[in-house]
């Protein structure tokens, strides 16, 4: 899939759209989901134009990947869940039902999140 510039998060990337900011750095920027799902549910993405990680683990740059890694190590830091615990998900295509096309970890935090994938 083509990326698409629109997209809604290339837009928050870009200050065209608000967001509500954890942190930020040259790599990437994190911010708290519209509809969160967790006591704590953040967004990382990646300051690239990669449409989901698949796309971004095969092609990004090394400096980009580690930089986004340590940026979404640095987030979880920052929120304070890193003693507890977080999920992170990567929502990859269509089965997964990602939303967005514009990659983006969720850090999912702030109690006990049971098993890892829902039921039918
Ligand atoms: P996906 O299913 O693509 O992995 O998840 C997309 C996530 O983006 C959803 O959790 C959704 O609530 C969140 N989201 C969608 N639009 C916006 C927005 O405009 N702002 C913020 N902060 N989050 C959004």
């Amino acid at each position: 899939m083509a990326y698409d510039r629109n997209n809604i998060f290339a837009r928050i990337l870009r200050g065209e759209l608000p967001c509500t900011k954890v942190y930020e750095d040259d790599y990437c920027l994190a911010f708290h989901d519209i509809s969160p799902q967790a006591p704590v549910h953040v967004l990382v993405i990646p300051k690239a134009e990669y449409v989901d990680f698949y796309s971004f683990a095969s092609q990004a740059p090394a400096d980009m990947v580690a930089g986004y890694m340590a940026g979404i190590s640095k987030t979880a830091r920052i929120l304070g869940v890193e003693a507890d615990g977080f999920r992170l998900i990567a929502n990859n295509g269509r089965d997964a039902g990602q939303i967005v096309d514009h990659l983006h970890f969720h850090i999912c935090a702030g109690r006990d999140l049971g098993r890892m994938i829902a039921e039918e």
